[in-house]
């Protein structure tokens, strides 16, 4: 029998918020983590965005707030929701407010990189949830600007992106202040020493909850591989965004990783070169500038981004089709952060992978913690000669398209080309279609006319248009 909201405990006005966002069915992590928030437990939830974590803690955690029925505390909150972004921290008041609409619940957030003094004036009369960056929190205790003393709740969330982001020594203050009777929830994505060391510091007695992501997100989502030398990375991701070289999938919006906020800005750049918009987002970027980048994407009016993890961890895009690892992540878990924006709530998606000579052993350590399995992807055949700035591309013959990695997946057929039967079987939609612009057409501006691939006719990419 399938799980349903009803069955969960949560109230009326919780549950008719659920039905106005169309949501019919709990995830699994929410399935798992609603009746024991509702009991007043504390939860230590490992799981990432995507899994719909924030339901599964604000949603019951609303109704203890209601069932409570204190009042707002003068320059304090009720609940406090620590992030570590500000995209993510603005997504979870986002859906506070949604979800607590009908509760008549005050919802705050405050981040960096805004003005500290609104901050404090908004807050003044306090809240009933704050979401927060530690950083900015910290930055208003210390001027007495708010306070800890009235946190009924409190929600650690990504706890693993805060301390790599060096909010350790403010979370350590912030257990000072909070109220030693409270309820806390804490959730991460992956389990290192450190974290398990912060739950039993935050935590009493926590029910354990956990969504892997491998059981999730990488079994919905079809990884490529092109092995491809660093400095021929550039040229590829241009043939493929311009779609001169063909990869699986129909693009609607293309996350790529880089490694470091050079590199973010150095793709864009060289892609603008060619005529193919894309924004950056990363640290070095101001507020607006990362606000306007999401809100091209997310529209589809650049639906080119180039992220780092910092900046692109937590963020909620549905119709993510693609992320392109442009570099790989030197930890195997970032892997999975990075593919998972893709294959969101239930979609699918498609994650390639450029492994450089030099990244071997990333790749080696992300198959054998993750347990992905690759489609290897051919380069193109005169690659060599498109990398040095001559001629156009072909598409290589079919039997040169290989498998790396060939580990059987259960009864799971397996095909050995970029639209082998693996993608056929879990993506109808995508059978015999190349890769090719949806309206948002995310390398249009590169087309030079023609079908410069000379593939089979209906499975080639579009012409371009002038
Ligand atoms: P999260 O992991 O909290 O970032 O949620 C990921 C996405 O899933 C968000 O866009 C949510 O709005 C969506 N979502 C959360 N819960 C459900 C649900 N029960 N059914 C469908 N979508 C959901």
């Amino acid at each position: 029998m399938t799980t349903t909201f009803d069955s969960l405990g949560l109230s009326q006005p919780v549950l008719q918020a659920l039905d106005m966002k169309g949501y019919s069915e709990p995830t699994p992590i929410q399935a798992q983590a609603i009746p024991a928030v509702l009991d007043g437990r504390d939860l230590m939830g490992i799981a990432q965005t995507g899994t719909g974590k924030t339901a599964a803690f604000m949603l019951p955690a609303i109704d203890r707030l209601r069932a409570a029925d204190r009042q707002t505390p003068f320059k304090s909150c009720r609940m406090l929701v620590l992030a570590p972004t500000r995209e993510l921290a603005g997504q979870i008041a986002q859906a506070a407010k949604e979800y607590g609409a009908l509760a008549g619940l005050k919802v705050h957030s405050i981040v960096g990189g805004t003005s500290v003094n609104k901050d404090r004036n908004k807050l003044h009369r306090g809240t009933d949830i704050l979401v927060a960056t530690p950083g900015r929190l910290i930055d208003l205790i210390d001027q007495r600007a708010f306070r800890l003393d009235g946190v009924e709740i409190l929600v650690l969330d990504e706890a693993d992106q805060m301390l790599d982001l060096g909010f350790i020594h403010a979370l350590r203050k912030i257990s000072e202040l909070v109220p030693a009777e409270r309820q806390t929830l804490f959730f991460s994505a992956t389990m290192p020493k450190q974290i398990k060391e912060l739950v039993g510091k935050y935590c009493r007695n926590p029910v354990h909850v956990s969504v892997t992501p491998s059981a999730t997100t990488a079994e919905r989502i079809d990884q490529y591989l092109f092995m491809v030398q660093h400095e021929e990375k550039q040229a590829l991701l241009e043939l493929i965004l311009s779609q001169r070289h063909e990869v699986p999938g129909k693009f609607e919006r293309v996350l790529i990783f880089t490694r470091t906020k050079h590199g973010a800005d150095r793709v864009v750049k060289k892609l603008s070169q060619k005529g193919i918009p894309a924004n950056a987002i990363h640290g070095n970027k101001s507020q607006p500038q990362r606000e306007r980048a999401l809100a091209e994407f997310k529209k589809a009016k650049t639906p080119i981004l180039v992220a780092t993890d910092v900046a692109a961890r937590g963020i909620d895009i549905p119709g993510v089709s693609h992320v392109i690892n442009y570099e790989l992540p030197n930890v195997p878990e970032q892997y999975v952060h990075r593919i998972g924006r893709t294959a969101r709530a239930g979609a699918d998606g498609i994650a390639i992978a450029f492994c450089g000579e030099d990244e071997r052993a990333y790749l080696k350590d992300i198959r054998k913690t993750t347990d992905a399995e690759f489609e290897r992807l051919p380069l193109p055949e005169n690659f060599r000669a498109v990398v040095e700035g001559v001629g156009p591309t072909k598409p290589p013959p079919k039997q040169q398209r290989q498998r790396v990695n060939p580990k059987p997946k259960g009864a799971r057929p397996q095909g050995d080309t970029p639209q082998g039967n693996r993608s056929k079987r879990k993506h109808p939609s995508r059978k015999g279609k190349p890769a090719h612009a949806g309206q948002g057409n995310p390398g249009g501006g590169n087309r030079r006319g023609g079908n410069r691939r000379g593939g089979k006719p209906g499975n080639a990419p579009r012409a371009a248009q002038g």
